[in-house]
């Protein structure tokens, strides 16, 4: 058995599997993916200290700094359930899709999550192409620019209102008949000079020339009508999924969205296993946040195993 198993391999569980090692525990890595949602990104300018990096290029860095320690990476095992221990310093163990199993002292979660997507034609062929997901990510690549957020939700409105201080404009496409989001935001956004919001409306495609987006198509839900809006970008905000489906019979603790609640040291309701990153209540999901908090919850990781001998 390992003494830590980080489980996921982007960004969070990179930094937790370096802090662990560092510490000389036995540490192992299994990921469906090693390198998460970095491998689908292209420009990133926020990973701070780097101004410009590329997705597959940050994840291949994150597999060299993970390679300079005797850390066991196992990649492509999709982790299907946690059966925790029994008593306070035993082991834990993740049964595989595969149908093998690992067991641990302390195990780590750090399975991320993906965007809802839209599903229509054009969103995939555009994504990093004018398709966008992460406003706090992509915004600024679309200064001046004419831009849609398709939800209206607390994220899309928040996207929108951040959206409108550096782009040129903005319309905001809601499905429903009115805005879901609170209205101090809704306030707000209606305050901008920038911005038009469009309720009622259901995306059905969008458009390019080949190489870049050029435009959104709708439908107007009360009238049957299909219109379409000229712009460069969309920014796709109808929900953010934690890959948290195999946990939801294993006694951690779930918010009503599907992530992991913990509190500011990492800490799941479950002695020995912590969590870092996206999948996670943690606020805000990016790059340099996951890393963060994957480097606390191996600290807390640490913290457990000196404090807990195995019964
Ligand atoms: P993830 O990166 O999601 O990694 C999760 C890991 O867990 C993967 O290895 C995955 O394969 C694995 N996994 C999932 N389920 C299982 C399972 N059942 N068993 C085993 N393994 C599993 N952030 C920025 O800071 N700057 C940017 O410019 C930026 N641009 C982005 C662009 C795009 C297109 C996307 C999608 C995201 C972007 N982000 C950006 C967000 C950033 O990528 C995430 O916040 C970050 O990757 C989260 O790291 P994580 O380690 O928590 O999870």
């Amino acid at each position: 058995p390992f003494e830590v198993l980080v489980v996921g391999g982007g960004p969070a569980g990179a930094a937790a599997a370096v802090y662990t090692a560092r510490k000389g525990f036995s540490t192992g890595i299994a990921a469906e993916r090693f390198g998460g949602q970095v491998q689908d990104t292209m420009g990133i300018e926020n990973f701070i200290s780097v101004p410009y990096t590329e997705g597959p290029k940050l994840a291949a860095a994150l597999e060299t700094h993970v390679g300079e320690y005797d850390i066991d990476v196992m990649n492509l095992q999709r982790a299907e359930k946690l059966i925790p221990a029994k008593e306070l310093g035993g082991l834990h163990e993740i049964v595989f899709a595969n149908g093998a199993s690992l067991k641990a002292r302390s195990v780590i979660l750090t399975t991320g999550a993906r965007w809802r997507n839209l599903g229509v034609p054009g969103e995939a062929e555009y994504k990093n192409k004018g398709v966008a997901y992460c406003p706090h990510c992509d915004g600024p690549l679309f200064k001046g620019k004419r831009v849609a957020v398709i939800g209206g939700g607390n994220s899309g409105v928040e996207a929108a209102i951040d959206l409108a201080n550096i782009v040129g404009h903005v319309t905001l496409i809601e499905f429903d008949a009115k805005l879901r989001a609170d209205q101090v935001l809704v306030d707000k956004l209606q305050s901008m000079k920038n911005v038009v919001i469009i309720t009622s409306a259901q995306t059905t495609e969008v458009e390019g020339d080949g190489e870049k987006v050029n435009a959104l198509l709708y439908k107007d839900r009360t009238s049957g009508e299909e219109r379409k809006i000229e712009l460069e970008g969309v920014f796709v905000q109808i929900g953010l999924v934690p890959n948290t489906e195999w946990l939801k019979d294993s006694g951690v603790e779930l918010t009503g969205r599907g992530e992991i609640v913990i509190d500011e040291k990492a800490a799941t309701n479950l002695p020995g296993v912590f969590a870092a990153g996206d999948v996670t209540t943690v606020p805000y999901k990016q790059i340099i946040i996951a890393m963060g908090e994957g480097s606390k919850a191996a600290l807390s990781a640490f913290d457990y195993l000196i404090r807990n001998e195995a019964p």
